[in-house]
């Protein structure tokens, strides 16, 4: 795998698969958010609520959006934490797991609803947290869709670019 990046690189694993995603640090992350850089509590749970959790993220430092294969199927939409950002109140018993490729990557689901409300992967900086958006109870749909988006085009083990086509995503 190529890497083109110097110390300037954020590097991230991919929220889905066990690739990692260099993200170079000239990434616009503050560009047309009108969002002020603060970290915030969300709290967040499975359809059912069996599984809760809370997680303090900033959103000013964007989301993401991967065209790999279980990212595309399951529409996951992540922003990632580090784990100490991340506290599980309940249901981690409820929790079924699904490993593939590497199985280095935790695919989390709830055992009754189905839901990902999160996953559980490596980076270089160490594990991180990839907490679906979508799960928060306490997000504002206007503060969801002026975050910035970094797309990563995980499909084609493209971890430097986005994908060509980003509109299905
Ligand atoms: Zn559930």
């Amino acid at each position: 795998m190529k890497r083109p990046y110097g110390s300037r690189t954020r590097r991230w694993r991919c929220a889905s698969v066990d690739q990692l995603c260099y993200v170079p640090s000239r990434w616009p992350l503050r560009r047309h958010t009108g969002i002020a850089p603060v970290k915030r509590t969300y709290y967040g749970r499975c359809h059912c609520g069996a599984v809760r959790f809370e997680a303090d993220i900033d959103l000013s430092l964007g989301t993401y959006k991967c065209n790999c294969s279980i990212c595309t199927m399951n529409r996951f939409w992540p922003a990632i934490v580090k784990p100490g950002a991340f506290r599980l109140l309940a249901g981690e018993s409820e929790l079924t797991e699904y490993l593939f490729n590497t199985r280095k990557k935790r695919h989390l689901f709830c055992r009754h609803c189905g839901v990902r409300s999160f996953g559980i992967g490596q980076s270089l900086d160490g594990t991180v947290y990839g907490v679906n958006v979508m799960c928060l109870e306490n997000l504002e749909v206007g503060e969801l869709v002026t975050a910035p988006i970094t797309y990563v085009d995980g499909r084609n083990d493209n971890w430097q670019s986005a994908p060509v086509e980003t509109r299905h995503l």
